[in-house]
């Protein structure tokens, strides 16, 4: 197989473009791919900030090298899901390559997002897992990773608690009026946003 362009030889064929390339003309010819994608589609200018969500997967590791090579302003997100051998893997690969391509990279870690330990999350999914609530599969999409899907049993659990807390808050509330409600509700809304912002300063404090 040769290359569409130098006719050197392929290591990469496209059956959707009817093309073959060598490493240097697919390059390219991917450059001119992401070119036409962002400007056909109007998607952003160089003068917008852009934050690429990297997973650890070559799909978007390319596309955040790529876009800065193009003179973007890009920033890289990695959630780092606290997952025992595979997370930090592929925080390792995230943090390797943007130091190596000097890119500017955020790593947020899910059960600080969540202000859980980071073993709680892992924890809390195994005994979802044994109760055959969820089960964990390799993702069809990529072999590293592992999908975690609800039952019909975990389903049926979820509906039933959903259900009887919602009962519980009809009879607890029964007494109350639909403008007290709407009030309670508006109060609710602002305590909670305000206990997020004090547990967000002090998160920030700890970390100084
Ligand atoms: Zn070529």
């Amino acid at each position: 197989m040769k290359c569409k362009i130098c006719k050197a030889t392929a290591v990469v064929a496209l059956r959707s473009h009817n093309a073959a390339f060598c490493p240097d003309c697919y390059l390219k010819f991917f450059a001119r791919q992401v070119e036409k994608g962002i400007e056909g589609q109007k998607l952003f200018t160089r003068d917008e900030r852009i934050l690429v969500a990297l997973s650890g997967g070559k799909d978007s590791l390319a596309l955040m090298l790529e876009l800065s090579r193009q003179g973007y302003d890009v920033t890289g997100l990695h959630i780092d899901l606290g997952i025992p051998e595979s997370s930090p893997v592929a925080r390792g690969v995230v943090e390797r390559f943007c130091a190596k391509h000097g890119l500017k990279l955020m790593v947020k870690e899910l059960a600080q997002l969540l202000y859980l330990s980071p073993g709680c999350i892992s924890q809390t999914g195994q005994g979802l897992v044994l109760e055959g609530l969820v089960v964990r599969e390799p993702s069809e999409k990529d072999r590293r990773a592992v999908s975690i899907r609800m039952t019909d049993k975990g389903m049926e659990r979820y509906r039933y608690h959903h259900d009887k807390i919602n009962g519980i808050l009809d009879h607890l509330l029964r007494d109350v009026s639909a403008e007290d409600r709407a009030t309670f509700e508006r109060v609710l809304a602002i305590v909670l946003e305000e206990g997020k912002k004090l547990r967000a300063e002090q998160a920030q404090g700890a970390g100084k």
